[in-house]
């Protein structure tokens, strides 16, 4: 098994991909970590699978598969059937819309889903990703890393890569 492991401890990659991460280009939730519930602003703990990622840029070359960003997709944090989600509006119907992921630039040029409440159980979260870093110093519960980063770490990551977040 790979294990991608973001130390967010002590800010230090694992080996197995050779990235080194320190506080200038990675950042987590504005209220740390232990995520409990949705809007509590902090990152969920523990080891998940990297499910498929997405971007409003082409495959910079993943093995995961991969989502191309289109005007259409939306990623549902609101308590309906879709919650946890990203749905494509144009194939279903969907009245509360969520998050525009093609407005979120730099955010989503590359981004990964991480199995966290995979059950899409409203209101234990949503919507937590593995993303691009913009301004700001800190996420809504994401982890963000700079671009350069992101790509190295999609194109090393499959279906069989977990990342363990502590
Ligand atoms: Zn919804």
């Amino acid at each position: 098994m790979q294990i991608l492991d973001l130390k967010l401890v002590n800010f230090r990659n694992y080996s197995q991909l050779n990235l080194s991460f320190s506080k200038n280009n990675i950042i987590y939730g504005k209220n740390g970590m232990g995520k409990q519930k949705e809007g509590d602003l902090k990152t969920p703990k523990g080891l998940f699978y990297i499910t498929k990622a997405f971007g409003i840029k082409e495959n910079p070359g993943t093995k995961l598969k991969y989502i191309k960003v289109t005007e259409n997709l939306y990623a549902c944090d609101d308590d309906c059937k879709y919650y946890n989600q990203i749905i494509d509006s144009k194939k279903t119907k969907h009245e509360c819309k969520g998050e525009h992921l093609i407005d979120y630039v730099p955010q989503y040029n590359y981004a990964m889903c991480i199995d966290f409440n995979s059950e899409n159980i409203y209101p234990k979260g949503s919507n937590i990703f593995i993303h691009v870093m913009g301004k700001k110093k800190y996420t809504a519960g994401c982890i963000a890393l700079d671009e350069e980063s992101m790509i190295a770490v999609l194109k090393n990551s499959t279906k069989k890569t977990k990342i363990y977040i502590y």
